[in-house]
């Protein structure tokens, strides 16, 4: 019998939205969840960090969880400018995105790093959201499975079960760029995902396991992609910033 994923609707934020925009779009999205009586998903925020309080307190009570864009992996110390898991945990956080490929290029990030991070935020009582996935040179050059098996047989941490550990699928490709991986594209790599998660974890734990799309998802076509079999919600950038398509998006899953 085929197993029952249930779908992880994922906002990441990135570096955007002021005090006023988190209470527009938070508040908004609470406002939708109270009146939908028992989704079939589950919602989940990462605003930036600054604002992860003021979103903690907005959703309080209405189902959405907060997670975080990255987290350190130390739980305190000289480390400026960071934040550990730890606090996250505190502040009210149930989720931490580790490796986004923005993470990955525009800080250096390598696996072996993300994959440090991943078990901080499993110790600190955090679920992890671990991201992977290939530049378009990569595909173009036929390495698309490869990398992505690599990215995952390196990133994910020790101590990954379905209940703590989500992985987002994302082409670098098609992240803010309004290209999107065709239907076909993202089921092939989903399941080779899947496979390698249960050759990881054991056949069960793995089938449990959450893969999200990610890359240009949007009220269009969220649909196709969240119906495919292997597809298990989405990590949504753009689209998450405007309560009526981040809601749309969850509607179609
Ligand atoms: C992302 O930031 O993880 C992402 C998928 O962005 P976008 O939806 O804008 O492509």
């Amino acid at each position: 019998m085929a197993v029952k994923r249930k779908p992880l609707i994922a906002g990441n934020w990135k570096m955007n939205g002021l005090t006023k925009d988190a209470r527009a779009l938070a508040g908004g999205l609470a406002k939708r969840m109270a009146k939908s009586k028992s989704p079939a998903f589950e919602l989940l925020i990462c605003p930036p960090a600054p604002l992860l309080d003021f979103c903690v307190n907005a959703v309080k009570g209405s189902g959405i969880k907060v997670g975080a864009q990255d987290c350190h992996t130390a739980e305190a110390g000289a480390h400026t400018g960071d934040v550990s898991a730890s606090l996250l945990r505190d502040m009210g956080c149930g989720y931490v995105i580790v490796g986004h490929s923005e993470r990955r290029s525009n800080h250096g990030e390598t696996d072996k790093l993300v994959r440090a991070k991943a078990e901080a935020a499993l110790t600190a009582g955090l679920k992890v959201i671990v991201c992977i996935g290939e530049t378009l040179k990569q595909r173009n050059a036929g390495l698309t499975l490869n990398v992505n098996r690599q990215q995952l047989r390196a990133s994910l941490p020790a101590g990954a079960t379905a209940s703590n550990t989500v992985i987002a699928y994302e082409p670098v490709w098609a992240i803010g760029t309004g290209k999107v991986a065709t239907p076909n594209q993202a089921q092939e790599v989903h399941s080779a995902i899947r496979k390698s998660l249960k050759r990881k974890m054991g056949a069960s734990e793995g089938d449990k396991t959450r893969v999200l799309y990610g890359g240009s998802m949007n009220p269009s076509n969220a649909a196709e992609l969240l119906h495919l079999p292997d597809v298990d919600g989405g990590l949504i950038g753009g689209a998450s910033l405007s309560v009526t398509d981040f809601w749309t998006i969850a509607d179609a899953a």
